[in-house]
């Protein structure tokens, strides 16, 4: 369907937009398209290029994910070793403290070509207590815009690093702080003033967009992650971080030695 919106007396433009968007009412995901206007893709896509993961790579993907983007990681993961390295040995462990969400990412998985293997398994835990994930099991450990909403992200981090082997490495991908003063100053009104309103269209639902832009402001800076994470033992290279797109996110990476 085409929709000109230019063409639609001003009162029943909301409603229009309001039908438009119906179907992605309440569904969280379209916050992450909204709060980095679809280019999450991309960074999940250098994310994996950056883990440049070899064959038989043990993976835990920690805040697996919400509805459709569940997997997110997981499937960018495997099909990198599958293409890559034609490797069918990498395996990954999905694991989110919302049982629900697992649901839907097995239901992605059945679709892929990974379904009934054992490359791909999930595991309803929370990131601050991966009890049933066993210490210096895993080469690789992500977490993608899940880390902001734990409570405790120094016992995240604790998590993460009990469960690498040495040598394992630990990444994660969250939004962050932009420090171009230009580029802030549009961020600023883009997510103070633009988004709360999204929020009200697209879901009838501005605190809950309110939230997502509040929870990024008070997520450590890229510095103090980077140091929570040397502080939880891991080694950096360099700074610890690379920003992406003027740092409406960052990558944060450390080893186990
Ligand atoms: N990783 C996916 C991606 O990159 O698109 C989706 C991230 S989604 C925005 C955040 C996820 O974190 C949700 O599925 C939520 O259930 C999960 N989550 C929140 N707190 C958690 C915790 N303490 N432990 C594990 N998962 C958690």
């Amino acid at each position: 369907t085409h929709f000109g919106f230019r063409d639609v007396p001003e009162e029943q433009k909301e409603s229009l937009v309001r039908q438009v968007f119906a179907n992605v009412a309440g569904n969280y995901d379209v916050m992450n398209d909204a709060m980095s206007l679809g280019i999450h893709r991309i960074w999940k896509d250098q994310f994996i290029r950056s883990m440049a993961p070899g064959p038989g790579t043990k993976l835990l993907d920690v805040a697996g994910g919400t509805d459709k983007n569940l997997g997110d990681i997981a499937l960018r993961f495997l099909d990198y070793c599958r293409n890559i390295h034609q490797d069918s040995t990498a395996s990954v462990t999905m694991v989110d403290i919302n049982p629900h969400m697992l649901e839907e990412g097995k239901k992605r998985f059945s679709k892929t070509p990974y379904a009934n293997t054992n490359q791909a398994s999930f595991f309803v835990q929370n990131a601050e207590n991966l009890e049933e994930i066993p210490d210096e099991s895993m080469d690789v450990y992500t977490i993608a815009f899940g880390i902001r909403n734990c409570t405790h992200v120094d016992r995240v981090v604790k998590e993460a690093y009990r469960v690498l082997k040495p040598g394992g490495r630990f990444m994660c991908l969250e939004f962050s702080q932009v420090d171009n003063p230009v580029i802030s100053k549009f961020y600023d009104i883009y997510s103070f003033d633009v988004i709360p309103v999204l929020g009200q269209v697209i879901a009838q639902d501005r605190d809950s967009y309110q939230y997502l832009v509040e929870s990024i402001r008070k997520f450590p800076p890229q510095e103090k992650f980077a140091q929570m994470i040397r502080d939880a033992g891991f080694s950096t290279v360099g700074k610890g971080y690379e920003d992406l797109t003027f740092g409406v996110a960052a990558v944060h990476s450390g080893y186990k030695i």
